[in-house]
């Protein structure tokens, strides 16, 4: 490497981004220390991006700054929690000024706005891989599990889902996509903004939450799994963007309503919050999401009978192949986290 580690450090992370009043070392020693607020539990979450299987070699640096960033927010959120602080661990296969400082760009341009200070990381040599953690908080005993779901619970999700699957789609195809749609599009696959304000004020009101990396049918499926519950899901309900609805509705990514469908519910990396709520919560769920611009929507309700009942406007059952991306189950298109 042309830079020596320390030359990385120094020049890309070390001192960058906000500085924290409750970190009382950070970059430079053997180990960070940082200052957990009483009366909370400290929640940990880490995701590692591969490229060529976490997203495409000629992804922008920018983007898997941000990315990486993003992806672990995304998790801390689903556990209703506050980040606060962040380890890297960076895999490079070259010292590339450029592309680090670009890198640095996009994930301290997130950090900031998350308020989250980088203070520790490795740097090693070899295939591009990052490695991220972040540490936050929780009220004592308020952290957000997964096996919280009872029947008659009502099903939610954020956002909208399908359009990081779509865009993948066509950047594999290297086909056209209209300015606004492709805009839209791209920066919900490369930039995606994780729901942690979202995420914090739902700490208090659901039942069991999850955030969307691997496709809404697989990770609902841990919720159910996790509650020893089954669910149906309106499948009209579920929420779709205009760019993806006008994307997938004529043209070269022209999809039928089922294939549409199941390519919203099992894509991957959307980033969304499913959660569920008892039916009493819910008046409280949807009066906290007029402050949130991502909105939610009921899509679905929890019931006893185990297994993912999909239901079409008509009343049938649509049956999805696959369910989300599989790590070690087939070959790599694009992973969730
Ligand atoms: P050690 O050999 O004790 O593990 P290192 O030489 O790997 O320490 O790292 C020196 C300091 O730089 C440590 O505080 C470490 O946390 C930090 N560091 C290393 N790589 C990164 C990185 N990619 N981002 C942020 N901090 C890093
Ligand atoms: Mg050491």
């Amino acid at each position: 490497m042309a830079m020596s580690e320390f030359e990385i450090i120094r020049r890309n992370f070390d001192g960058r981004g906000i500085d924290r009043s409750d970190v009382v070392l950070g970059i430079g020693d053997d180990g960070a220390v940082v200052r957990v607020p009483s009366n909370c539990d400290l929640v940990t979450v880490v995701d590692t991006l591969v490229a060529g299987v976490h997203f495409p070699h000629d992804t922008r640096p920018e983007d898997v700054g941000h990315k990486a960033l993003a992806v672990n927010l995304s998790d801390v959120a689903a556990m209703g929690a506050v980040p606060a602080w962040a380890t890297l661990a960076l895999t490079l296969p070259h010292a590339d000024e450029a592309w680090l400082s670009a890198f640095a760009r996009g994930f301290f341009g997130l950090a900031q706005q998350y308020e989250v200070q980088l203070v520790g990381g490795d740097t090693t040599h070899g295939p591009l891989t990052v490695t991220v953690q972040i540490q936050g908080w929780v009220r004592t005993g308020r952290a957000v599990r997964r096996s919280g779901a009872r029947p008659g619970d009502v099903i939610y999700l954020t956002g909208s889902v399908g359009d990081a699957g779509l865009a993948l789609r066509a950047w594999q195809q290297q086909q056209e996509l209209s300015a606004a749609d492709g805009e839209h599009l791209f920066s919900r696959l490369h930039r995606p903004i994780p729901r942690c304000k979202e995420g914090e004020a739902l700490s208090c009101e659901v039942t069991a939450m999850v955030d969307v990396s691997d496709g809404l049918a697989a990770d609902l499926g841990h919720i159910l799994e996790a509650s020893g519950v089954g669910a149906t899901l309106n499948l009209h309900s579920i929420p779709l963007s205009p760019s993806f609805v006008a994307v997938t509705g004529s043209g070269k990514y022209y999809l039928n309503e089922a294939e549409r469908l199941r390519l919203a519910l099992s894509a991957g990396d959307d980033y969304e919050l499913c959660f569920t709520a008892p039916a009493a919560q819910c008046r409280r769920v949807e009066e906290l999401f007029s402050n949130f611009e991502c909105g939610c929507r009921a899509i679905g309700i929890i019931e006893t009978a185990p297994g993912l009942r999909l239901k079409q406007a008509d009343g049938t059952l649509l049956s999805l192949e696959r369910t989300g991306y599989e790590h070690f189950a087939q070959e790599p298109g694009n992973a969730g986290t």
